[in-house]
């Protein structure tokens, strides 16, 4: 039996490919390894949001070989898959000769054809074609990250084309999957002892299946609050959203969380910069009044809500208005948390063009600002937990004291607490004691 080792760089959506990935290969006969020593067959599923992340790839590849070499072996086959395999295509066996075949994003339901083809010979395998009609988007549980959580793809891609951004380059138009078939998916998830489902996609809220088929019962505003109510009816213990696009978040998804507690308390919308001129620029089609609106919807729900956002900073023309604008924001909105980038170009994006004129020591110094405001701010919301209970997925003993146990709570923050590993996938109710970075810590009550 041929071994696979697999590695996952980048976002949900990648994570769940390769989840697929690997399901698909074991059913083919492949035996997915952990050890990359031990593969014959070593993939590489790669993110291209960052110029970075594709650097790292080439590390990664310089040293899989040297390891290979090392150990006197002979070199496993490589397969690229994912976003940067569909960005660079054929352009990367020139990039480096120990690749053997490269899959786009939309092909990665192919690779046991790819390693069949260059065990035959085949050189410069390369297939960047669409999605199969019957490709399967269920995972077999022995593959999934976690057997508790389940990630469930509603929408592929996107037609935003934000200035900064390659994803709708990656990953092509925005396609939704049929509401029947998420229904019927989590339905199954559900009988497989799953607690909490991710509903996923760049944009999950831009959801617009082409037929109505499975929402009919349902109703609601848009196609996606309706899926809200279709997949809370399914009985699943938590449903969990991400990433929101503001233009697209409608009030009704806050009636939707409103009315079914098992739609979890978090929502996480990307403002990426607090001053409408920035915005502009980016593209993002939405102002900060609109997105304040937004907000205030949220902020104004019983449930309690949690907030969460990412933030560039640096972008071309960027000044210190601008950035206090972002300040000011940020304080205005009460994020719980905050992923900051510092802006740097990405060639084929239409921002590339524009004059990174950000100084990097500005850029860093902004960086370092925002984060110390986001800190101060967590802390806050932290604290404003201590005495209250929350509903926790008891997920792994912790990593770093065995006697206690890790879960995210409903509203997606990290929370410690003492128990045994019998008690993992339970849901549990913790009496919050304590708040430090990035996590909370309490009893069971
Ligand atoms: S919405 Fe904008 S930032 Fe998000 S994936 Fe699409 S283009 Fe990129």
């Amino acid at each position: 039996m041929k071994k696979v080792y697999l590695e996952t760089f980048g976002c949900q959506m990648n994570v769940s490919d390769s989840e697929r990935v690997a399901t698909q290969m074991s059913a083919d006969g492949y035996e997915i390894t952990s050890d990359e020593t031990l593969a014959d067959v070593v993939l590489l599923n790669t993110c291209s949001v960052r110029e970075k992340a594709e650097h790292k790839l080439f590390t990664r590849i310089g040293q899989i070989r040297k390891s290979a070499a090392d150990r006197r072996a002979a070199k496993p086959m490589l397969g690229i898959l994912g976003c940067v395999a569909q960005l660079e295509g054929e352009t990367l066996f020139s990039k480096s000769p120990a690749i053997d075949f490269v899959l786009g994003t939309k092909a990665v339901g192919r690779v046991a054809v790819a390693v069949a083809e260059v065990l035959d010979g085949q050189s410069f395998y390369t297939d960047l074609g669409e999605r199969e009609e019957s490709y399967e988007w269920s995972v077999a549980a022995a593959q999934r990250n976690s057997p508790y959580i389940a990630f469930v793809p509603i929408i592929e891609g996107c037609n935003k084309f934000c200035t900064y951004c390659i994803v709708p380059f990656s990953r092509g138009r925005e396609k939704s999957l049929s509401a029947s078939e998420i229904v019927r998916h989590i339905r199954h998830l559900r009988s497989e002892g799953i607690r909490e489902v991710h509903l996923i996609g760049q944009n999950v809220n831009s959801y617009r299946p082409p037929t109505d088929a499975g929402l009919e019962p349902f109703r609601g505003a848009t196609q996606f609050s309706r899926l809200l109510r279709a997949v809370a009816a399914t009985g699943i213990e938590r449903v969990k959203f991400t990433t929101s696009f503001p233009r697209d978040f409608h009030p009704d998804i806050v009636e939707a969380l409103n009315e079914n507690v098992n739609l979890c308390n978090w929502v996480h919308l990307p403002v990426q910069s607090g001053s409408n001129r920035i915005l502009k620029l980016m593209r993002r089609g939405h102002t900060i009044e609109n997105y304040l609106e937004r907000i205030a919807k949220i902020q104004a729900s019983p449930r309690r809500i949690s907030l969460t956002t990412d933030i560039i900073v640096g972008f071309p023309g960027e000044t210190d208005a601008d950035f206090q604008a972002t300040l000011n924001l940020t304080e205005q909105c009460k994020f719980s948390s905050a992923y900051i980038f510092k802006y740097s170009p990405r060639p084929g994006t239409p921002a590339f063009a524009m004059s990174d004129d950000v100084p990097a020591q500005e850029k860093t110094a902004r960086f370092l600002e925002l984060e110390k405001l986001i800190r101060v701010q967590q802390q806050k919301v932290f604290q404003s937990y201590i005495g209250r209970t929350v509903e926790v997925l008891a997920e792994k003993v912790s990593d770093k004291h065995p006697a206690q146990l890790s879960g995210h709570s409903t509203c997606q923050m990290v929370v410690n607490f003492n128990g045994s590993a019998e008690m993992c996938g339970k849901i549990v109710k913790v009496q919050i004691l304590e708040s430090k970075v990035n996590t909370l810590y309490g009893k069971i009550c």
